[in-house]
Formats: C-alpha cells, sequence, structure tokens
C-alpha cells in the first residue's frame, strides 16, 4: 500500500469510468483533499460503498475498501468500526442506495452515533440502472419508472438525520469542491455519527439539475450566521429549504458521546487487537446444553 507524504498519497493507478463530466469527480477529489489535510494515511483509512455510480468511489481512493451490496454500506460500515475502532471509516453511497433501499439502516446509524462519516451521492435518481426515479427527485419529473411524472414528492434526509439523532448533520454541492472539503474535515473529525448530504449532478439521467441550475441556486450557510448547536433552528433549515434556494454548510452539530466510547469492551483496545485464542467456553456451552 502506497503510503508516501506527496498529493498523490490517495491516488489510485485506475482512471474512474463516470461519464464526463460526472459530479462524482468532485466528490472524489474533495475526499481525497480532505484526508490529505487530515494528514492521514492509506492504511488508516477504510471505505465502505453501495451499489450504484457513486459505490465505485472505493476503487478509485487508496484506501482500504469495501464495495459491498446494495443499501447495505452502514451496517458494514458498523461492522468495521467495531473491529477496528482506530480505522477512519468513511460510508458513501447513491439516494438510491442509501435513501430507498438502505433507509432503515441510515435511521438507526443517525441514532446509533457510532464514528463514522456517511456521505450521499444524492442527484435524484437511479443512475447505474439508468434513470428510475429515487426517493429525493423533483415531484411530478417524469423518468422511466414515472412515465406520466412522480406523484411522490421528495424528502429531506437532512430533516430525517437531525429527526433521527445524528450528531454532525451537513450538506455540500459537488462543484464546489473547496467547500465539500471543508465538510468533509469537520465531519471526519467529528467523533459521531456525521452525515454529509452531497447535491450531486448526472449529467447523463438527471440533466435538469446542471451545473448552472445549481449555481444560481446554491447559498453557504456560513453568511447568514447560523448557530449550528440550534437543533430547531437547523431543522428549520433542513425543512424550509425550496428548488430556489438550496443551503449549504453545517447545520447541526453535537458533542454527544459517541457508541464505541459507551463499550467498556473496546477500552483497552479494538477488538482486532485482542486476543481470542485462550478464550475458554465450556461453562458457557454446558448451560446451553
Ligand atoms: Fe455520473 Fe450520472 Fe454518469 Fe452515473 S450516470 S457516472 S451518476 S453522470
Amino acid at each position: 500500500m502506497n503510503n508516501t507524504t506527496e498529493a498523490t498519497r490517495f491516488n489510485t493507478r485506475q482512471t474512474p469510468n463516470w461519464c464526463p463530466g460526472c459530479g462524482n469527480f468532485g466528490l472524489q477529489n474533495a475526499l481525497k483533499k480532505a484526508l490529505l489535510q487530515l494528514g492521514l494515511l492509506p492504511h488508516q483509512v477504510c471505505l465502505s460503498t453501495g451499489i450504484g455510480c457513486s459505490g465505485k468511489i472505493a476503487h478509485w481512493v487508496q484506501a482500504y475498501g469495501l464495495h459491498g451490496l446494495h443499501g447495505r454500506t452502514l451496517p458494514v460500515a458498523t461492522g468495521i468500526k467495531l473491529a477496528n475502532h482506530e480505522l477512519t471509516v468513511i460510508a458513501e453511497g447513491g439516494d438510491g442506495d442509501g435513501l430507498s433501499e438502505g433507509m432503515g439502516h441510515f435511521i438507526h446509524a443517525c441514532r446509533r452515533n457510532l464514528d463514522l462519516t456517511y456521505i450521499i451521492h444524492n442527484n435524484g435518481v437511479f443512475s447505474l440502472t439508468t434513470g428510475q426515479a429515487s426517493s429525493t427527485g423533483r415531484q411530478g419529473r417524469k423518468t422511466q419508472t414515472t412515465p406520466h411524472g412522480a406523484i411522490e414528492p421528495p424528502f429531506s434526509p437532512t430533516a430525517l438525520a437531525l429527526a433521527s439523532g445524528a450528531t454532525f448533520v451537513a450538506r455540500g454541492f459537488s462543484g464546489d469542491v473547496a467547500h465539500l472539503k471543508d465538510l468533509y474535515v469537520q465531519a471526519i473529525q467529528h467523533r459521531g455519527f456525521s452525515f454529509v448530504d452531497v447535491m450531486q449532478v448526472c449529467v447523463t439521467y438527471n440533466r435538469e439539475k446542471s451545473y448552472q441550475w445549481y449555481q444560481k441556486r446554491v447559498h453557504k450557510l456560513t453568511a447568514e450566521g447560523h448557530d449550528a448547536s440550534d437543533r430547531n433552528a437547523a431543522m428549520a433549515l433542513a425543512m424550509g429549504g425550496t428548488d430556489d434556494r438550496l443551503t449549504i454548510g453545517v447545520f447541526y452539530q453535537d458533542d454527544r458521546r459517541a457508541y464505541q466510547e459507551e463499550l467498556p469492551q473496546l477500552a483497552a483496545a479494538p477488538l482486532v487487537d485482542q486476543p481470542i485464542g485462550c478464550a475458554d467456553i465450556t461453562a458457557l456451552m454446558d448451560r446451553l446444553t
């Protein structure tokens, strides 16, 4: 594994095969810059990704990675973190993966507050499977699965994360890599479950939301003097947005103790470093038989 200190530390030899202009390039770039800024090395980072165009990011960031089942990024990330809580664990997937298939896992991960960073590549469409409607797509939008227009309104992942107990909630835009990198740095440093909802451009299957469309509507939260410790204010922001005004920045952060800090089994050392060869389970087996 490449542990060099130069700026290419997290590059792979492979070239991504995302469509030219895809917003996933922005997310990949921001993540590598954030990991570099934090002084991390590839062997200290593990990605857990789901199925979809976004899930391929595990192949194109030089670190440990597991590209797993559809909607199951968070259970896998949870297992990795509990086995070795010294790793920086990052789960990534699309809105189809995490907010349709994996919705239940998302809610419980927020509530549990394990020290993970979860990044949603939110492009409002199932893109790898060629453009079906997702739960964050625009109401009325015509797709392969909604030929007369989507009947259901989209929901807000940031509002759901807040309601479910996430202790760091932010939103970014794939076309502003410098700002997104700053969000990632804060999310990874946060000790607890951090969620970053990234509005990601899909130039192939969601062309109505182009870079130009977003650039006219995105505005940064910091300019408004938002208090990120105020959960009610964060919820109002998350619920109150419209397609004409898209807020990016840190919505909410608190310092509730992380799940792994409450586990006495992890106090001495990560599970992966604990000796298991000498465990005597005879008494347990006797009780069960
Ligand atoms: Fe990116 Fe959309 Fe192409 Fe997938 S289909 S690689 S999300 S532009």
